[in-house]
């Protein structure tokens, strides 16, 4: 038979319930908060947003006015997943 293998039992250890839990770095709000991306677009659409103030769609759908710089912004996680699917806008 398989040798048998005396492990020394050690006492459940449980973790205190107030373990310091990460905050999120971002706070999630439903208004602007996909603002904080930068959108793949067409780029003729964002100069001429960028003229007009228009609002363009970008690939991932969204409909928004690029006024900001996008440097510093991550890109959008759809639009990026599209984008490397092939789609065009
Ligand atoms: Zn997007």
């Amino acid at each position: 038979m398989a040798d048998t293998i005396t492990a020394p039992t050690f006492a459940p250890t449980i973790a205190p319930a107030e373990a310091p839990v990460e905050s999120p770095s971002r706070p999630i709000s439903d208004d602007g908060d996909h603002d904080r991306f930068a959108h793949y677009a067409r780029k003729d659409d964002v100069t001429r947003s960028y003229v007009t103030g228009e609002a363009i769609v970008a690939l991932c759908g969204k409909k928004w006015t690029p006024t900001r710089d996008p440097k510093g912004y991550p890109i959008c996680p759809t639009c990026k997943e599209r984008k490397e699917a092939g789609w065009k806008i």
